[in-house]
């Protein structure tokens, strides 16, 4: 039996740290959650079971359930340690043993970023390349480091300041079509015009709310 987790510190972890950064779909959420459910919070890493049981039990089919087990295990949430004919044996991680999920000591180093002005701190703009992973904020479209521009998501006009909890890095088609609209508008725009899927939208509307709760994961620019 592993140590018991404290449950209320990984729901946080979850939903402030894991699904944004790692951009999780509600699928894969659900998933998560369920693996989790039956796994860690029975004092056992691995869990045993049929990809059926897990279609069945997360209510969708044995496709989704590969293609969001496959997801779970690019992202680092779970590892498959074994496939045989009584299904998978699958090890579950929480956030904090993810690597680079939730970063210890996190809390002071936002604090010290968070007054700062990133237009003014090269590194601190290069943190923030870091923390989108190197994808546009709003498309998810991957960027080569030189190709990002760093967008408002409040405008400057509209009272919008420098700091890390309102600058994000985003490709510059984002950047010139967002114009005054708000983050969230122009997401839902993306979502209209078929350039983020349900799940997407979901984790960047989660994503916009942790950035701007101040809650998003930031390093110290070292
Ligand atoms: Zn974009």
């Amino acid at each position: 039996m592993d140590e018991p987790l404290d449950f209320a510190q990984v729901c946080k972890d979850i939903e402030d740290h894991l699904v944004p950064y790692l951009r999780l779909g509600s699928g894969e959420r659900a998933m998560y959650y369920h693996l989790l459910r039956h796994s860690r919070a029975e004092g056992k890493r691995v869990l045993q079971i049929s990809k059926r049981v897990l279609a069945r039990n997360v209510g969708t089919s044995a496709t989704t359930v590969h293609g969001h087990l496959r997801a779970l295990e690019q992202k680092g949430c779970v590892k498959i340690v074994e496939r045989n004919l009584a299904g998978h044996s699958i090890e579950v991680l929480t956030p904090a043993e993810i690597p680079g999920c939730v970063r210890a000591g996190m809390a002071a180093e936002v604090v010290a970023v968070e007054g700062a002005d990133c237009f003014k701190n090269e590194r601190l703009r290069a943190a923030i390349l870091r923390r989108e992973q190197n994808a546009c904020f709003y498309c998810l479209r991957p960027m080569a480091t030189g190709a990002a521009v760093f967008d408002h998501v409040v405008a400057s006009a509209q009272g919008g300041d420098n700091t890390v909890r309102n600058i994000v890095a985003c490709c510059f088609e984002c950047n010139s079509r967002k114009g005054e609209k708000s983050a969230e508008e122009f997401l839902r725009e993306l979502y209209r015009a078929s350039r983020l899927s349900d799940a997407e939208l979901d984790a960047r509307l989660a994503a916009l709310e942790t950035l701007q709760g101040g809650k998003a994961k930031m390093e110290n620019g070292k």
